[in-house]
């Protein structure tokens, strides 16, 4: 079955074509771990990925760790993973670098010692979820998930469709993004609670931080005790 697929879809380097597989040898060693984190709420950096005491609110993130640096390989990879179906293949490739970088990071070793910790990934609006078949965040909580040993919720829906974020002022992506989350109606009906749960709320590429900084703002108001960031990359 795998040789009958590789017929049809034949696997092609996603960065310079080459014949064989969805990343060949010489394009992978272009791809790094991101070592450079910023506040999400500010946009400077923070030297431990974490928010800065002064940009923290009620329900601010806690922080957020990006894998890889976003160069030309790692954007052509990610964006393969959002928008050609039959690339769900490549989910392995990135989760793994995904994971990697993550146990290689001190600072998130830090975070995932103080407890037990469920993934949540970031919801497509349902109409362009039927579109595209999957959520490409939720691939990658799920892998994660697996390598932690840990669990996957489905506790955040989008409200409306939002426009995608590209292009958009900083000011316009709090405004777009303003209101497009909320609990699961089946989490509020089984009366599940996040009282002091540690979420990982992820995504595949932060840009501003918008939506991560509106999606964790849902997660915390429901009692969520930490909420941090997790995306493939940071543009
Ligand atoms: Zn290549
Ligand atoms: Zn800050």
């Amino acid at each position: 079955m795998a040789n009958f697929l590789d017929f049809i879809f034949p696997k092609k380097c996603v960065s310079c074509k080459k014949l064989g597989s969805y990343l060949c040898e010489n394009c992978f060693a272009y791809l790094s771990f991101d070592a450079n984190s910023l506040c999400l709420v500010c946009d400077k950096p923070s030297y431990n990925g974490l928010t800065h005491p002064i940009c923290r609110k009620k329900y601010t993130i806690d922080g957020c760790f990006s894998a890889l640096s976003y160069n030309k390989t790692a954007q052509k990879l990610i964006y393969n993973f959002k928008y050609k179906p039959y690339l769900t293949d490549l989910k392995t490739v990135l989760a793994d670098l995904f994971y990697e970088s993550l146990i290689q990071n001190e600072n998130f070793n830090k975070e995932l010692e103080k407890g037990e910790w469920a993934f949540v990934p970031i919801p497509l609006f349902a109409s362009k979820f039927r579109k595209r078949g999957y959520n490409q965040a939720e691939i990658l909580a799920k892998e994660l998930s697996k390598n932690f040993n840990s669990k996957t919720m489905n506790i955040l829906k989008r409200t409306r469709d939002t426009k995608t974020q590209v292009g958009l002022s900083n000011i316009d992506r709090k405004l777009n993004i303003k209101d497009a989350f909320e609990l699961n109606s089946s989490f509020i009906i089984n009366h599940l609670s996040l009282k002091n749960a540690n979420i990982f709320l992820v995504d595949d590429v932060v840009t501003t931080g918008a939506t991560l900084l509106e999606a964790a703002k849902i997660l915390k108001k429901a009692g969520a005790k930490r909420v941090i960031g997790l995306t493939l990359a940071r543009d």
